[in-house]
């Protein structure tokens, strides 16, 4: 299923957002990569379109009649009650080879990143994952694609010459726009008969433990590193997010060092937050961790290195041990 090699003639003037529904709808994801798609709409004159998978995707319609998307795709099967990447990537590929998007832009969340690796192989196009910036090349209407590269020391821009041109970005690094005046989409649907029997059946499904979602939503992280050394000093980090009220984090090394769940890590290979206050407990501020929380509205961080890196993008900066620092912060605070 091709539809353009390397020309832009078949390609429509659309740009799609795969939109991820969870167990309370769409998620926030989908409509920050909405607000993106309207930004790159302007620059190209297109409409922004979202793609809707499920068992009764319908009843989220009204939630996106202040984004700015002017049509919906919609696939509905049983076999999408629950996420489906076989039957879903089957289901939009075939949406797409119809309606032929120039751009198509998803998560890159566990869910997107199994799904739109599906699309683009049934396409025959490229995908560029885990996009930091999107842009359009004003002289060719090309996607610019910026995402970090070689352990995020340089920013690679990549133009994909096949159509659709796709992207997945992750949760949190776009903002989701203004609402904007409400209008009714046009809703177009795949027929049932075209949407794939799926070869392997999802039997149950059951929500992952761990405190990645509250993390995406809490408004104070505290975030732990090596410089904590050890379970213990996660503990007191723990703590002080606890009497904040807010969410635990780690750097990645606390996390392959055992002493805390990947569902914490946040940075390239983790999540992206940006939270109001985000206070760093014994971490360097190494690149990798930076991209995902630089965004923070306040910096906070505490290190003994009065040099170490992280200090350079902090707020308010704390030289010392964290473990002076933090009981004398909790106890301040309790
Ligand atoms: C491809 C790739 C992807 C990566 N993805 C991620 C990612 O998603 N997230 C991430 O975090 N990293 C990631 N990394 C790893 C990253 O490069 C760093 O190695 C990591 O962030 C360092 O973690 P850290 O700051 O906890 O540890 P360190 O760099 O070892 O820093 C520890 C800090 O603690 C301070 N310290 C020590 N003892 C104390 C104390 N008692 N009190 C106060 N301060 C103290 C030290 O001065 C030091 O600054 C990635 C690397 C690569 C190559």
């Amino acid at each position: 299923m091709k539809y353009s090699l390397n020309g832009a003639e078949s390609a429509s003037n659309e740009i799609w957002v795969i939109a991820e529904t969870g167990l309370k709808g769409p998620e926030l994801s989908t409509f920050e990569l909405i607000a993106k798609a309207n930004e790159l709409a302007q620059a190209k004159s297109s409409r922004v379109a979202t793609v809707l998978c499920g068992k009764n995707p319908a009843k989220y319609i009204d939630e996106f009649q202040t984004c700015g998307v002017s049509k919906i795709y919609i696939a509905e099967s049983q076999d999408m009650e629950f996420f489906h990447d076989e039957v879903e990537a089957s289901a939009i590929a075939s949406l797409a080879e119809e309606y032929k998007p120039s751009i198509i832009l998803g998560a890159a969340t566990v869910r997107g990143r199994s799904l739109l690796p599906r699309i683009a192989v049934l396409l025959g196009t490229g995908l560029t994952a885990d996009c930091t910036v999107l842009e359009i090349d004003n002289s060719t209407g090309r996607l610019l694609q910026t995402r970090p590269a070689f352990g995020g020391n340089l920013l690679a821009t990549i133009i994909c010459d096949r159509f659709p041109q796709m992207s997945t970005v992750r949760p949190h690094v776009f903002h989701k726009g203004a609402e904007k005046p409400s209008s009714t989409p046009e809703i177009i649907r795949l027929p049932v008969s075209s949407i794939k029997k799926p070869v392997k059946k999802v039997l149950s499904f059951k929500k992952a433990e761990g405190e990645g979602s509250s993390l995406t939503e809490a408004k104070i992280i505290v975030a732990a590193g090596l410089g904590c050394g050890g379970p213990e000093g996660i503990k007191l980090a723990g703590k002080l997010a606890e009497v904040l009220g807010g969410a635990l984090g780690a750097s990645r090394s606390a996390v392959d060092s055992g002493w805390i769940e990947y569902s914490h890590q946040i940075g390239q290979t983790g999540i992206t937050v940006h939270p109001e206050i985000y206070i760093t407990c014994g971490i360097s501020g190494a690149i990798q961790h930076l991209v995902g929380m630089q965004d923070s509205k306040y910096i906070i961080s505490i290190n003994k290195d009065p040099e170490a890196p992280v200090f350079a993008v902090s707020d308010v900066a704390i030289c010392g041990d964290i473990h002076t620092i933090i009981p004398a912060l909790i106890k301040e605070l309790a």
